[in-house]
């Protein structure tokens, strides 16, 4: 496992020489890429966010990795999908992708990708998957996924970055029916990357995985080992690393160790690195000044596009001074089976996951639902104007 720093902001050439750096502490490329191999090189391009938000990865990162599978003559394509409701094209565009497209390195939407069924030996909670074909074909796989806190599974690190590569109605159901946690750990059975370069260069606290606060660490964290590489991580960010469950149940599964006696630090000491990352869960409570009363019910089944979209929402309100309509309010989103408990509170059931309780509150439809619909559910009003006020 290797860390790697530098000042910030690194310039390109910085970024080059770290990434270079932090794969040649890992082991090098030489036994992974062959000569003529096509390479998947899979950032986290979850939503349109322009890297100094520290939400996606630094396309500089990206391109440092495929100039290296280039130099081996190896064929290198920089592919994702970004979350549900959210525009790939759209997040190459503000993440800064597109340059690259124009300098020649190709660029693939794997929401649009063809897709191969993939069984899942041992499969507890997946027997087989659609995946991108392109993604099974490949002969290697780099994963880059950020530094950041996640206001579901903690930290979204190695393990869960893999997620994007599925399509959008694999992404609804891993939350909706297969159980997120395990079912991340178990795509990461049939997709192996062989390597993980971590972009913490501008990690990401708080509300993540979008909403959050950059933070500037300067570091690439790369390792072969995707779990040693996220637990690595987490104690980077001052998280037990066995409360991360997607990487904890890849651990279980075999795809590596959690063991920190048994995992080689090179390059700069965790020690010398070490900052507490701010919580999503406590950015909630503080960052947004939330009234007394309310209360915000996402279960495991809620996914991202409900999460962003409810927080996306909470953040606008709060822009405009207008919290202390959430008072004594649910809002409620996921799948369940059964409803949340008996309450005098107003209750906003989200998406149609919860379309089966809407009778007992309100409720919005959508899949995912619109900022504005969620919006105008909360104030009463089709506020358009203020909508339209609130978007970056
Ligand atoms: S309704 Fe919301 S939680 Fe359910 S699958 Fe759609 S986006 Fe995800």
């Amino acid at each position: 496992m290797a860390i790697v720093r530098t000042t910030v902001p690194p310039g390109e050439e910085d970024v080059d020489r770290m990434v270079r750096e932090a794969v040649r502490l890992s082991g090098g490329l030489k036994d992974l890429v062959a000569c003529g191999a096509t390479v998947i090189i899979k950032p986290n391009l979850v939503a349109p966010a322009a890297p100094e938000r520290g939400a996606t990865t630094d396309p500089r990162v990206c391109k440092s990795l495929a100039d290296q599978v280039r130099e081996l003559g190896a064929h290198p394509l920089i592919a994702d999908g970004s979350a549900i409701g959210e525009d790939t094209e759209e997040s190459f565009r503000v993440c800064g992708y597109d340059a690259l497209r124009s300098q020649g390195y190709e660029l693939i939407d794997l929401k649009k990708a063809g897709t191969v069924k993939v069984p899942v030996p041992g499969g507890t909670a997946l027997n087989e998957l659609h995946l991108p074909e392109v993604v099974v074909l490949a002969d290697a796989i780099i994963n880059v996924p950020k530094m950041k806190t996640h206001d579901q599974v903690l930290a979204t690190l190695a393990i869960k970055n893999m997620k994007g590569i599925l399509p959008d109605t694999l992404k609804k159901k891993f939350h909706t029916t297969f159980g997120v946690f395990r079912a991340v750990a178990e795509l990461n059975t049939v997709v192996k990357p062989v390597l993980s370069v971590m972009d913490a260069i501008i990690a990401h606290e708080g509300l993540g995985p979008v909403f959050g606060t950059p933070v500037e660490m300067g570091l690439i964290v790369a390792g072969r080992d995707p779990v040693a590489l996220d637990t690595i991580a987490g104690l980077v960010m001052g998280i037990e690393p066995t409360r991360i469950e997607t990487t904890g149940h890849a651990a279980e599964l075999g795809l590596g160790t959690m063991d920190i006696s048994m995992i080689d630090v090179v390059g700069v000491p965790v020690e010398q690195v070490r900052r507490r990352f701010k919580l999503a869960s406590e950015a909630l409570e503080e960052a947004l000044f939330l009234p007394p009363g309310f209360e915000l019910l996402f279960n495991e089944m809620a996914c991202t596009g409900c999460r962003n979209g409810v927080l996306s929402t909470l953040r606008d309100l709060e822009i405009e001074g207008r919290m202390d309509i959430l008072r004594d309010m649910r809002i409620v989103a996921g799948k369940m089976d059964a409803p949340p408990p008996a309450s005098d509170k107003r209750t906003l059931f989200v998406g149609v996951c919860t379309a089966g309780f809407r009778k007992l509150g309100e409720y919005v439809q959508g899949c995912p639902p619109n900022n504005v619909d969620i919006l105008s559910a909360i104030t009463g009003t089709s506020d358009h104007e203020f909508f339209a006020r609130t978007q970056e």
